[in-house]
């Protein structure tokens, strides 16, 4: 049977980008030895580490000033590296969900964090829009896609101080203006490849200023080289996942870029809720308008309640996999990211329409 991936990360990848790392395994670059047996001071290796800065570079329209980098310790090791990096005094945080929540935690080794706003009143099921973003904060924080809760952050929001994002689930998901941060960072697992890596993309005059004692592997700048070859390779990258990460933007490009990604993904997005909002069965769990079109979040109605288990037994038994919505919110999340495909999608809401008529 047909297996349908809606895991929440890591989770469905693009299918080439998973048969050619398989290739690499066996042979790497046509020098007769795997990639996971190369060193990563091979030609061929600089190369693909340098072309998927390159990549990411092309598809994001990322401005000069920028750095591109690809660190280990996923995007938690960020919540610390971060503000160590550019916390000198203070920082602002919207806390939207868990995630938020952790970067905030770690934020306060370093100085004193302002929680300028909070969904937590309502299970994180908004974003939380009347705020006011400090003058003298050193930075704001934000999530842009809640994984958990199925939020996101639809636009670029102006900060009068620089914009710092997890962008963990919604990165290469839709066009986003670079100028408009400081810093964007995440996890590779959910929409760029596969765990074990973290992209960061830095502006580099932000760097520096804390007066504070850094180590080195914490500090951004020990992996921002005028070498182009030592770039993001101070120590072994991790070779596997910023391979695969090289293929999934290969493949990104292939479809069109971001813009074709926005579109796809919307569409995909609009089927699975346009059934939620008709099938008398389930209700959405997120404000309408904040909408993730990357996890999305769904419960049974109030009259239908003790048949949760019984449609994911249904679902699961026609190929669903990874439904399961998170503890902290229940019911059903379908992760549908950029390699997520339509017909997985249609898959579902037949399954939910199947499911109604029986009942
Ligand atoms: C998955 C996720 C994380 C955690 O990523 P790790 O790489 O496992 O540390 C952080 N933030 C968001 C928004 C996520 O979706």
């Amino acid at each position: 049977m047909e297996k349908y991936n809606f895991n929440a990360g890591p989770c469905v990848l693009p299918r080439q980008a998973v048969e050619s790392a398989i290739d690499a395994i066996r042979n790497f670059d046509n020098t007769g030895i795997g990639l996971l047996e190369i060193s990563h001071r091979t030609p061929g290796w600089e190369r693909v580490m340098q072309e998927t800065r390159e990549l990411w570079k092309e598809l994001l329209n990322i401005p000069e000033g920028y750095h591109v980098l690809f660190l280990g310790g996923g995007a938690s090791t960020q919540f610390f590296t971060l503000p160590a990096n550019l916390m000198k005094k203070k920082a602002a945080y919207l806390q939207t969900g868990v995630w938020a929540k952790k970067a905030i935690k770690e934020a306060k080794f370093y100085g004193e964090v302002d929680v300028i706003a909070s969904s937590e009143d309502k299970n994180y099921s908004y974003i939380p829009k009347d705020y006011t973003i400090p003058a003298d904060a050193d930075y704001f924080h934000i999530t842009t896609n809640n994984t958990i809760y199925g939020t996101e952050l639809h636009e670029d929001i102006d900060s009068p101080v620089p914009l710092v994002a997890d962008m963990s689930s919604d990165i290469l998901s839709r066009p986003i203006d670079i100028s408009k941060y400081g810093v964007i960072y995440g996890g590779a697992q959910k929409n760029v490849g596969p765990a074990g890596v973290a992209f960061v993309i830095v502006r580099e005059d932000l760097l520096g200023q804390t007066g504070r004692p850094i180590q080195s592997m914490v500090d951004y700048r020990t992996h921002i080289s005028d070498s182009e070859k030592n770039q993001s390779m101070f120590n072994t990258p991790p070779v596997f996942s910023v391979f695969v990460m090289h293929e999934t933007l290969k493949w990104v490009k292939e479809q069109g870029g971001l813009e074709a990604m926005h579109k796809f993904n919307k569409e995909k997005a609009a089927i699975l809720y346009d059934e939620i909002d008709r099938n008398k069965l389930f209700v959405g769990t997120a404000a309408t308008e904040d909408r993730s079109i990357m996890n999305v979040c769904f419960v049974m109605s109030d009259k239908y309640k003790d048949k949760e288990g019984e449609f994911l037994q249904f679902a699961t038994e026609r190929g669903m996999v990874g439904i399961k919505g998170h503890r902290s919110v229940g019911g059903f999340r379908a992760s549908i990211y950029n390699a997520c495909p339509k017909e997985a999608v249609e898959a579902l809401v037949k399954c939910m329409q199947d499911f109604e008529s029986q009942i």
